[in-house]
């Protein structure tokens, strides 16, 4: 497979090109199809396989298929949530998210805990269509009310296995309450526990299992 064989946007396969990326790695081919059609993943993958970018690519896809022009702040809801275990991942992600979609009309920005919560209130009231967040900064901020997240109709979870070992379930349950019930859900762990297992039963519908 090649990129331009998986129906990404211009902009995007733009920026893959300006990485020097020659092919998808294999969970960037088996996972980016199901994504762009809607469907939710159960996906198992280490990092350095690209994970990052099998599900950041198509988010971006479909979040530029029913972007909003307009320069308003009010018209840029948060529309992707993408919770992450630390600081470092969640910093990590955002930069893929930065990159890839760099010639995109998207705005993104990323929270997380042990720095000051005042210039994340300011990123999020400027208007930013993907979040990427550790979820006790996010509760936060939830707690604060500086944040709506009644337009988010992508979740990601990305290792998912060491969130639940940090002790993060209850505040990932209470995120995702406030989640509206249509949406789009993914998630990443490195494995299947049972509590994993649990986790996704809750969370997917129909899921498409992807392990490399
Ligand atoms: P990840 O598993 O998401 O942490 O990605 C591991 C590394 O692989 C990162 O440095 C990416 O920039 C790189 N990468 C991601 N996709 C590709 C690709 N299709 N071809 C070459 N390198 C890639």
């Amino acid at each position: 497979t090649a990129f331009d064989q998986l129906n990404l946007s211009s902009e995007l396969l733009r920026a893959i090109s300006d990485h020097g990326y020659v092919k998808p790695t294999p969970i960037q081919a088996q996972v980016i199809p199901h994504i762009l059609e809607g469907k939710d993943i159960m996906g198992s993958a280490e990092t350095g396989t690209g994970k990052t970018a099998s599900f950041t690519l198509p988010m971006l896809h479909r979040l530029q298929s029913h972007a909003n022009s307009s320069a308003s702040p009010a018209k840029h809801p948060i529309r992707a949530l993408i919770l992450a275990p630390t600081r470092e991942l969640a910093t990590q992600i955002h930069d893929n998210v930065k990159n890839y979609g760099k010639y995109t009309q998207l705005r993104s920005t990323v929270i997380f805990g042990g720095t000051s919560i005042d210039p994340q209130i300011k990123e999020l009231q400027a208007g930013v269509e993907i979040l990427v967040a550790t979820p006790g900064r996010l509760l936060d901020h939830i707690e604060q009310k500086t944040i709506n997240l009644s337009n988010v109709t992508i979740l990601v979870l990305d290792e998912a296995d060491r969130m639940l070992d940090m002790g993060f379930l209850p505040d990932i349950k209470r995120i995702l309450m406030l989640l509206p019930q249509q949406r789009q859900s993914l998630i990443f762990s490195a494995t299947f526990s049972e509590e994993i297992k649990q986790l996704a039963d809750k969370l997917l519908k129909q899921p498409i299992l992807i392990e490399v």
